[in-house]
This record gives structure tokens, sequence and C-alpha cells, in this order.
């Protein structure tokens, strides 16, 4: 089980040590090897996504990163931002299908700025397709035309494209609700009515799964409104993009929620959801939860050991039973704990 640790910035490197000890903690035999990505990477090489990670990461099982970017980088040319780094390995490794439960762990029901009993119990996966749309189409740029600057994006996705994230989602949905939800704009965009069409053809392969569609507009306002009508929402880059951290801010805490990106053949980038938080870097005071159940996510997909990823689940249940908090889902009552604090108690619960 080979895996590529990226630290990243900001946040990254304290919220990864945490999630390094749990998986020590395991006694499984993992092979961890570091590497850099993001700012870190173009200040000591010039690329957000250096050739020795690129080396490393294509030859890993799977790929553990915190959190790349921070305020000193957003003046660097576009190519060697760290947002780059990100979406080159994306591309790099073929992590086409991005999967982003958002779950309301019933001790934190009071984070949430929606009612209790409009979020009480929420779980829903989004699964967002990663390498195509409008933040890859060609062509793309500013250009100058009757003396003004114009810029412009190509909204872009072959059937193909289309059909593997559909199938990502179906598949996903039959380990639970069996339903799926599809987002488009349909009624504007011909890219999407392509996407709805593809949808409807490859929901012949699954007749045992519900799928409904919804434009994009509504959706957004449905995830506020009634967010527990969702099983699977499956959609596009951009779109997902969106949804998906509108979807996270239903639980509170963007500081508890993992993700993952897929290939073909299940292997995978696993991070945080949230960025690398510059605010509150170097302070000892970032949840490391979302990176630790990000691990777990990887034991699951990448590794299909399912026992041990429901075992560092049940460890951070146990954590938010016995009332350890960082900042970021502190109540008053609750212990409030800083990172190594937190990571001690998911340790000590393992
Ligand atoms: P952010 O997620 O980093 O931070 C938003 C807010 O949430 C901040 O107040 C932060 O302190 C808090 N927060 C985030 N993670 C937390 C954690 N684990 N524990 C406690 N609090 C946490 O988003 P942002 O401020 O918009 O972006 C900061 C930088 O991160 C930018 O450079 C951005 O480009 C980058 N970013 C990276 C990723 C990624 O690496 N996947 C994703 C989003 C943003």
């Amino acid at each position: 089980m080979k895996i590529c640790v990226l630290p990243g910035d900001g946040i990254g490197p304290e919220i990864m040590a945490e999630a390094v000890r749990v998986l020590n903690a395991l006694d499984l035999s993992f092979e961890l090897e570091e590497a850099l990505l993001g700012g870190c990477a173009v200040d000591a090489t010039g690329s957000p996504y250096p050739e020795a990670t690129q080396q490393l990461a294509r030859a890993a099982d799977a790929v553990l990163l915190g959190a790349v970017g921070g305020p000193q980088y957003d003046t660097l040319p576009r190519e060697q931002r760290p947002e780059r780094g990100l979406l080159g390995i994306r591309k790099d490794l073929g992590l086409f299908a991005n999967l982003r439960p958002a779950i309301l762990y019933p001790e934190l029901a009071n984070a949430s700025t929606l009612k209790p009993e409009v979020v009480a119990g929420l779980d829903i996966l989004i699964v967002r397709e990663l390498t195509g749309d409008i933040y890859f189409g060609q062509p793309r740029g500013i250009r100058e035309e009757n003396g003004e600057r114009i810029g412009f994006n190509t909204m872009i996705y072959s059937e193909s494209e289309i059909r593997r994230i559909l199938r990502v989602a179906f598949e996903a949905a039959r380990k639970r609700s069996r339903k799926v939800c599809s987002v488009d704009k349909m009624n504007v965009l011909e890219c999407t009515q392509l996407w709805r069409d593809v949808a409807i053809e490859v929901s012949k392969d699954y007749p045992d799964v519900d799928l409904s569609h919804m434009l994009v507009d509504n959706a957004a306002m449905q995830l506020v409104k009634n967010p527990k009508q969702f099983d699977v929402m499956v959609t596009g880059n951009m779109f997902g993009d969106i949804l998906s951290d509108e979807a996270s801010m239903l639980t509170g805490s963007i500081g508890m929620l993992p993700s993952a990106s897929l290939d073909a053949n299940n292997k995978g980038l696993y991070e945080p959801s949230h960025g690398s938080a510059p605010d509150i870097a170097g302070k000892g005071m970032a949840n490391p939860l979302a990176t630790i159940l990000s691990a777990a996510m990887m034991l699951r997909y990448t590794f299909a050991n399912e026992a041990a990823a429901i075992r560092i689940e049940t460890a951070v249940k146990k954590v938010l039973a016995q009332g350890c908090r960082t900042g970021d889902i502190f109540e008053s009552g609750m212990k409030k704990v800083g990172t190594s604090e937190m990571g001690d108690a998911v340790l000590a619960a393992l």
C-alpha cells in the first residue's frame, strides 16, 4: 500500500501530521512518502506540481493531500498558482470522479446555520466530474477586440466523459438509498442538454436506481430548502464545485468533511474539502478530522479495507461524543482542543 503524502500549504502540514499518526496506529503496512504540491512546491522548484511529485504520485496507489494555496501566491502568473498544481495532479492521474459526502453528525447539529429539523440526519453524496467542463475547455483566454478586453472559456463534455461519471453516481447510489439526481442547465446550455440525454441513456442500465433531473439554480435552492430529499447528486465540474461547497456548509463545518477523487481503477486522491486556511495556519488550531476522515475514505475506496475505514470513523464519532471540539466546531460546555490534541483523542479512541 504505497501512499504519496502531500501536506501542501497553510494548515496542510499540521492536519496531515495527525492523519499520518492515525494511519501509523492501524498496524497496516503502509509505505508513506512525502512530496511537494502547491505553493510550497513553487517556492522550492518554481512549479506547483514538480516532476518529483509527478513521479511519486503516479507510482503510488493513493495520494493523501492536505491543502494548497495562500494569499502570497495570488499574484503569481496563473501557471504557477497552487490551484494549477491541484488541477494538474487531478488531470495527470485521470481522477475524474470527485466524491464529497455531506454528513451531519448528531453531536454537531447545532453547528449548522439551518434549523436542526431541516438538516438533522443529513447524508448526501455529491459526485462531481473533475477533469472536463469549462475549467479545461479550449479555447480560453482574454483577448483584445475593438479596443476592449474580452474574456472567454469553453464549456465542453464528450458523451464518454458524461457516461463514466454517471456510472460512478449510479454505482454509489446502489450502496445507499438508490436515488440519483442529475444536475444540469439544459434550458440554456447545449453542453448540458447532452449531459441530460446521456444520463437518461445510462439510467437504463440501472433500473433499480431512481433518476431525477434538476436545473442547477433550483438545485442550489433545494439544497438549502429541503436537503434531505437528496441521496446522490451528480453534476459537471463547475456546478459541482459550487454545489459541493454549498452542501458542505449545510453541515456547519468544513473542517469535518473528507473527499475522494478517483480514477477508473479506484486509485484515488484523498483530501479534506476545505482549503489551506491561511488565517489560522501555524497556530495549532485547525481541525484535523476532515483529513483523518479522508484517510478513512482512502482505506475504503482504494484499499477496499472497510473494517479499517469504519474503525477510524467510529473513533471520530467517539471523540465528538466525548465533547472534544476544535475552534471551528466549538460550542459552550464542550472541551476546546487544538490540532494535535484532537489527534491524540482520535488515537486514544482507536
Ligand atoms: P478555506 O477553506 O481555507 O478557509 C475558509 C474558512 O474556514 C477560514 O476561516 C478557515 O480558517 C476555516 N477553515 C478551513 N479549514 C479549517 C479547518 N480544518 N479547521 C478549522 N477551520 C478551518 O478557504 P479560503 O479561505 O477561501 O481559501 C484559503 C486558501 O485555500 C486559498 O489560497 C484557496 O485558493 C485555497 N483553497 C485550497 C483548496 C484545496 O487545497 N483543495 C480548496 C479551497 C481553497
